[in-house]
């Protein structure tokens, strides 16, 4: 492996043996790397952490919300080599257009996890990595595949699948179509939330505003935007005690409120402000999907 960028020794010879052992397990179950995986300790070309697809490097970077670069937690290390070490081997599955599919990214999020999860078999992705959370996830997850819209999450819901089921790298052959690039839930779980095109139907839309396939909505400061949500009956089928929830970030600059089950109250409480926010999809108390918000003030 090469490392750049000058660090302390505690913080080199920890990379080192986690990413070794990261790199031997990696060979264990694919056969020998050809070249060296190469990692950016605090690179100005560093946005966050992570295996950066098309600079074919690990980066490492200080951010307010994460402790040393993300150097201390050894999952990230073996999340993060198991991606550079899988495009090394087969770097079809790493090309721009292949990784335009949200299927394909999150598959790779479900095999680097599922990585780490072997080398370290405990309940949590992540540990000493953010500053202000235990971990990054857990691995056990009730998130539904279908009705969730990053690739960290449905990869997620994958691993959460491989660990009920058991599986391991040694019978990977039965859960994992490498010529497809597809993790087999759907035939191994006959559910609905891991159906190729799901009949998993959930929108939320405004009623007095025009509908933003991005679900981006401006307001004005004085204005309120109303959003109605419909679902279809196979969403109440697999999810008997359904409902919707709205979380906002920035909870100083906007205010959700439910009218009823399925109509929520959006209000600015600034005259200029920009938050993120989701609606939450719950079967009970278990959080089963989420669905990304933004919302502004129109400055005039
Ligand atoms: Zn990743």
């Amino acid at each position: 492996m090469q490392i750049f960028g000058a660090q302390n020794d505690s913080d080199l010879s920890f990379l080192q043996q986690h990413a070794r052992l990261a790199i031997s397990e990696f060979e264990k179950i694919f056969g020998q790397l050809s070249k060296d995986i190469k990692i950016d300790l605090n690179s100005s070309n560093c946005l966050r952490v992570g295996y950066n697809y098309t600079d074919q490097l690990i980066y490492f970077c200080s951010n307010k919300s994460v402790i040393n670069m993300g150097l201390n937690s050894s999952d990230v290390i073996y999340h993060e080599t198991f991606h550079a070490m899988f495009c090394q081997k087969f770097p079809h599955t790493c090309t721009t257009d292949f990784l335009d599919s949200i299927d394909h990214r999150a598959t790779h999020e479900a095999l680097a996890d599922f990585f780490a999860q072997q080398i370290s078999q405990d309940e949590e992705f992540g540990e000493n990595f953010y500053t202000d959370k235990k971990a990054i996830r857990s691995y056990a997850t009730k998130l539904c595949y279908a009705l969730v819209t990053g690739s960290h999450e449905k990869g997620n819901a994958l691993v959460s699948h491989l660990i009920e089921k058991n599986h391991s790298w040694l019978d990977k052959d039965t859960w994992f179509d490498l010529e497809k690039f597809r993790i087999r839930t759907e035939e191994s779980s006959k559910d609905i939330c891991f159906a190729k095109s799901s009949a998993l139907e959930i929108s939320i839309k405004p009623t007095n505003a025009s509908y933003s396939s991005l679900n981006r909505y401006r307001l004005t400061p004085s204005g309120i935007l109303f959003l109605s949500a419909s679902m279809n009956d196979a969403v109440l089928k697999r999810f008997p005690d359904f409902s919707i929830r709205f979380e906002v970030n920035d909870t100083e600059k906007f205010i959700i409120s439910s009218i009823d089950e399925k109509t929520f109250a959006v209000k600015p409480l600034v005259t200029e402000g920009f938050s993120t926010s989701s609606a939450l999809f719950l079967n009970g108390n278990d959080l089963v999907g989420r669905i990304p918000f933004y919302f502004g003030i129109k400055i005039k």
